[in-house]
């Protein structure tokens, strides 16, 4: 219970904007929701009798930061009205505390639905804590898609451990959004919801990275790559077979990760080889003629099913943002 005082008195709130909608609360009382719903994150998290060392690890290093005043916690009124109106923010060069930014949507939902505010609080101490324990590699790969939707599997991940370790033993009602992260966890390894919110293909993603990292050549990394992209092309025909929409979709997205994260995979593994920043205008995929072609074909092909696969995308998307 000590510990719980000592965060109150040093965490630090701020506001972003000092305008206000009418529909919203008075400042004064989010900040009231936001100090109480941290002291009972912190009663929740230390009560589970079951643990996680991966949630410990994470959600026990950032309260130490927020003691130190290392990083703050911040209310934007101005945020979505919806469940993606939790962030984190380094403000890397801003001279600035990185911050978790939460919107009032999370503080109106609080007492109805406490559980979403803790869970989506773990998945932002995560990203807070890859950006303490990596900083270099958070700061340089920050608008690298490949490894922001990696970053984001991560944040996921240790969400749904902490939804099922620390609330469904203390008999939480969790939300919607919730069972279907968990379900997601168990079931298909994240591959939904990082298909719906990054787009991509969780396991086409840990294929590239591991030809990204491997001691291989160059050339034999774009090899491997031709390779996969080849057999994706013998498979396209097959697609029509595809009954189950879910599964179709998933099928769609290895040819959609592949052709709109080649470029950048290939301009990483050049620049892991040379160990520098390389130009990204004097990059070009085309000095691989092979992969080039093969991404040019499966570009080509894909064309017929993009419409129905960004309809899916913006529903499902839409759904998982507001299901509660
Ligand atoms: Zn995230």
């Amino acid at each position: 219970m000590k510990r719980i005082t000592i965060i109150l008195s040093l965490l630090v709130f701020q506001f972003c904007v000092s305008q206000q909608n009418k529909t919203q609360k008075p400042q004064k009382q989010y900040e009231f929701i936001l100090r109480s719903a941290i002291s009972n994150f912190e009663i929740v998290f230390k009560s589970s009798p079951k643990k996680n060392d991966l949630v410990e690890q994470k959600v026990k290093f950032i309260m130490e930061q927020a003691i130190k005043g290392e990083i703050v916690f911040t209310i934007d009124i101005n945020a979505n009205n919806d469940l993606s109106a939790m962030g984190f923010n380094d403000y890397y060069n801003e001279n600035r505390k990185p911050a978790i930014i939460i919107g009032t949507y999370f503080l109106d939902q609080y007492e109805k639905n406490p559980s979403v505010f803790y869970s989506a609080l773990v998945h932002e101490f995560t990203h807070a804590y890859d950006y303490f324990n990596s900083q270099q590699y958070f700061v340089f790969y920050k608008n690298n898609r490949i490894v922001k939707a990696l970053f984001e599997a991560d944040a996921y991940a240790i969400e749904s451990l902490f939804i099922e370790n620390y609330l469904l033993p203390q008999q939480f009602k969790i939300t919607k959004f919730e069972t279907f992260l968990l379900e997601d966890f168990k079931n298909t390894n994240l591959s939904k919801i990082i298909l719906i919110n990054q787009i991509a293909s969780i396991h086409l993603l840990h294929n590239f990275l591991q030809i990204r990292d491997s001691k291989e050549s160059i050339e034999n990394k774009t090899n491997a790559l031709n390779a996969i992209g080849e057999n994706l092309l013998e498979k396209f025909n097959s697609i029509p077979e595809i009954k189950d929409n879910e599964l179709k979709m998933e099928v769609l997205s290895f040819y959609i990760t592949y052709i709109s994260m080649m470029d950048q995979l290939v301009y990483d593994i050049e620049q892991k080889e040379s160990n520098t920043i390389l130009d990204t205008e004097k990059f070009s995929l085309q000095n691989y003629k092979k992969l080039y072609q093969t991404k040019q074909s499966i570009s080509e092909k894909i064309k017929m099913y993009e419409p129905e696969f960004q309809e899916y995308i913006i529903k499902e998307n839409a759904r998982i943002r507001i299901e509660i």
